[in-house]
């Protein structure tokens, strides 16, 4: 996919001396209950883009939203808190300020930062107001949008801005867009998604999206559900969205006429508590009985899931198979993610993941290293893969500003 890149904005040196940067981060970071932050994921990958920025000479404004603040000033969700984070991680000063002004930035340096106070304090940040846009963008010459996770909102921040300044992808958002778009929108094929969860009702979009994309499509996790009780199997006691059996017919009869193959599984793990480690059989899916409740996946399907990436060359996943927060209900979304990471170690097959609890399930497995690219945009990479256009994307590709 084509898109204005940060390299784009600096084509030699220093050639942002003068000029004011704003950035559009993502510093909704994961905290702790003493407040300190329990993952710094989103923190560490806005460094790089600082970093280029500061060596191009620019003065440097972040933006980033913060938890839900309902649009008025909350001192639980300020921003402050992430400095002395930053500091330690770009290894230089970090200024803040609740608004931007013309005196503060007349005050900075090239190369210096200030981050501003939660966006979301103004409740014209969620409305994607345009007067809030160009208070923004008065300040500044450029826009670095950087936040790949907030690119399906049309937020003044994340995306209105950059219809009025010269957009350009960080370093961050330039990963994200060349590898969703590396297995979406120009794949080498044969294409395969893994799609489980929950519900189906989350994932209608979703469903129909991809069925005309792949060639095979395993789903599984409580959504398979769904779609064995459509066909006619009992499913006993498990989680099933009954009002959805013609839906579910619906995606399979798309899916027949997109010649997508579609993997069921053949055979479940049940129990009769949703409970770590409760008393547990494997069966056919023609065995379950009344009571029973499909939690997981059975080894011939994990088997059939595993020959389908033999053959393929590309894989997307969003998704568990099963309900993996408890053992042994984990097994089939651990084994399969286990082996699609060792055919992407052997370069046999491209493999990206994102969205919801696939991030945790990946990492549960030990797999989240080994794939292609993990994506850890929730919301965005879903929209992505059910192929929405996103506002903090499209900026991105308007040269005419
Ligand atoms: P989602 O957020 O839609 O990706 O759903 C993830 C959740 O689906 C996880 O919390 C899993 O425990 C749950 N899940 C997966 N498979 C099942 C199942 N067979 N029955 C109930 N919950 C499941």
């Amino acid at each position: 996919m084509k898109f204005q890149r940060l390299e784009d904005a600096i084509p030699k040196k220093n050639a942002l001396k003068g000029k004011t940067a704003l950035v559009r981060v993502d510093f909704n970071v994961p905290r702790n209950k003493d407040g300190s932050i329990s993952d710094d994921t989103r923190l560490q990958a806005a460094v790089p883009t600082i970093k280029a920025l500061q060596t191009a000479g620019a003065k440097i404004i972040l933006l980033s939203h913060y938890g839900r603040p309902k649009g008025k000033a909350d001192p639980k969700l300020s921003l402050e808190f992430i400095v002395p984070a930053l500091v330690e991680a770009i290894e230089d000063e970090v200024s803040f300020s609740e608004k931007l002004s013309e005196p503060l930035i007349s005050t900075m340096e090239p190369g210096d930062v200030l981050l501003i106070e939660n966006t979301r304090f103004n409740e014209m940040e969620t409305k994607g107001d345009r007067g809030m846009a160009e208070n923004l963008a008065k300040h500044a010459d450029i826009f670095v949008m950087d936040a790949f996770s907030a690119a399906h909102r049309n937020h003044a921040s994340s995306a209105v801005v950059g219809e009025i300044l010269p957009a350009y992808a960080g370093l961050a958002m330039e990963r994200e867009l060349d590898h969703v778009s590396q297995v979406l929108d120009n794949p080498k094929s044969p294409v395969m998604g893994v799609v489980g969860g929950a519900k189906v009702s989350s994932k209608i979009d979703l469903l129909e999206s991809l069925v005309s994309k792949l060639d095979i499509l395993v789903i599984g996790g409580g959504m398979a559900n769904t779609f064995l009780f459509a066909q006619g199997h009992n499913v006993g006691a498990s989680l099933c969205e009954n009002d959805l059996k013609d839906k579910a017919l619906e995606i399979l009869k798309a899916a027949k006429k997109a010649k997508c193959k579609i993997l069921l599984p053949v055979d479940v793990v049940t129990a009769k508590e949703f409970a770590a480690n409760a008393k547990h059989k494997q069966c056919a899916i023609d065995d379950v009985k009344a009571k029973d409740m499909i939690l997981d996946c059975g080894t011939a399907t994990v088997e059939t899931i595993m020959k389908a990436m033999d053959s393929a060359k590309t894989l997307i996943w969003n998704g568990p198979l099963g309900a993996f927060e408890m053992t042994p209900f984990d097994t089939s979304t651990v084994e399969a993610a286990k082996y699609a990471a060792k055919l992407t170690k052997a370069g046999k097959l491209i493999s990206v993941a994102g969205g919801g609890d696939t991030v945790a399930a990946l990492k549960h497995a030990g797999a989240a290293d080994d794939f292609t690219f993990v994506s850890t945009a929730g919301g965005a990479f879903l929209e992505w893969m059910e192929g929405k256009p996103l506002p903090g994307v499209e900026i991105l590709k308007n040269k005419t500003k």
